[in-house]
């Protein structure tokens, strides 16, 4: 299908940006997602906004012991910055799944974590690595925790006047082993089920674990379970933890997996994405 018409403008700087935002206008940045959405008519908006190129939405740099990710920072320039690497694997270990070449070219962190797709790959890890984020309008700046930004599917903390401006990531407590695992739809590349996980260790013993689920219900969400882990060793208890994370969960049912197999699916993914961060981490 052949969108509506719309007026483009590239915005200069972010205040241009924001004195078009609004009911009627969209911010499009690399563009994977919100182009089928137009071409759907599912989105109808009078202007669009492209903020893909603005400086101030770029970059990654280190901040107190952790690091700050502009919105429109590329997936490859998330898997070209060594520095990330070193600080979160998670990240790279995520990024070089998602989607193809062309998508990692164009495709933006903050496009997709604004989308909010409930099977996307990069929700979960924002939520075990606890970031936040700074939503910004015309009125001034809001930072929102990952761990409440994701309200349902396609639907964020995000105002319509708003943008997601930065990614903040705090620094990781020592001794951490990071993961993740899916089960990847084949043609997509989405997750039918994903788990990340996040495990410190001192001393032999596990001092934090987290684990959060995509593609599994209506939003990514932190499974509490986890916490089980804490003052344990962790092996034997992986197992239990992992189908306690998922029980209970009203789990998706569409033509790729039915309730039941999903969360079959998602109760794999977390077991083997707690065993490997826990032995990551040792
Ligand atoms: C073929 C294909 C395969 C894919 N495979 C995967 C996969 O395996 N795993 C996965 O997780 N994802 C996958 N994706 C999705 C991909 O990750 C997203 O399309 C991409 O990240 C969206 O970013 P973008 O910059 O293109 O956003 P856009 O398409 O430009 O925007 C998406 C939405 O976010 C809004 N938006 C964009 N930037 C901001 C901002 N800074 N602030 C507020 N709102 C904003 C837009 O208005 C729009 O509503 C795939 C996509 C395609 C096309």
């Amino acid at each position: 299908m052949i969108p509506t018409s719309f007026e483009y403008v590239r915005a200069k700087n972010l205040s241009d940006a924001f004195k078009l935002l609004g009911k009627h206008a969209k911010v499009i940045a690399g563009g994977h997602s919100l182009l089928p959405l137009l071409r759907f008519r599912l989105a109808q908006p009078d202007t669009l906004i492209d903020i893909g190129q603005l400086p101030q939405l770029k970059g990654i740099k280190k901040a107190g012991g952790g690091m700050k990710i502009g919105a429109a920072t590329t997936y490859r320039e998330l898997l070209e910055s060594k520095e990330l690497k070193a600080l979160y694997p998670l990240i790279a270990e995520v990024t070089e799944h998602i989607g193809d070449l062309q998508v990692r070219n164009a495709g933006t962190i903050g496009g997709g974590l604004a989308h909010a797709d409930p099977a996307a790959d990069m929700p979960p890890v924002m939520l075990v690595l606890d970031a936040a984020f700074l939503l910004q309008s015309k009125a001034g700046k809001r930072t929102v925790s990952a761990r409440k930004f994701f309200k349902g599917p396609f639907t964020t903390a995000l105002k319509p006047n708003e943008l997601l401006t930065e990614i903040q990531l705090p620094a990781p407590p020592k001794r951490t082993g990071m993961a993740y695992a899916s089960f990847e739809q084949a043609a997509s590349g989405y997750a039918l089920a994903g788990a990340a996980a996040l495990i410190a260790v001192a001393n032999g013993m596990i001092t934090r674990a987290e684990l959060a689920f995509t593609g599994l219900a209506d939003t990514p969400f932190l499974a509490p379970a986890a916490a089980k882990l804490v003052g344990t060793a962790g092996d034997e208890l992986i197992s239990q933890v992992a189908a306690a994370a998922v029980a209970g969960v009203e789990a998706n049912d569409d033509i790729h997996a039915n309730p039941v197999y999903r969360a079959h699916l998602a109760t794999v993914a977390a077991r083997r994405a707690l065993t490997t961060a826990l032995g990551r981490a040792r």
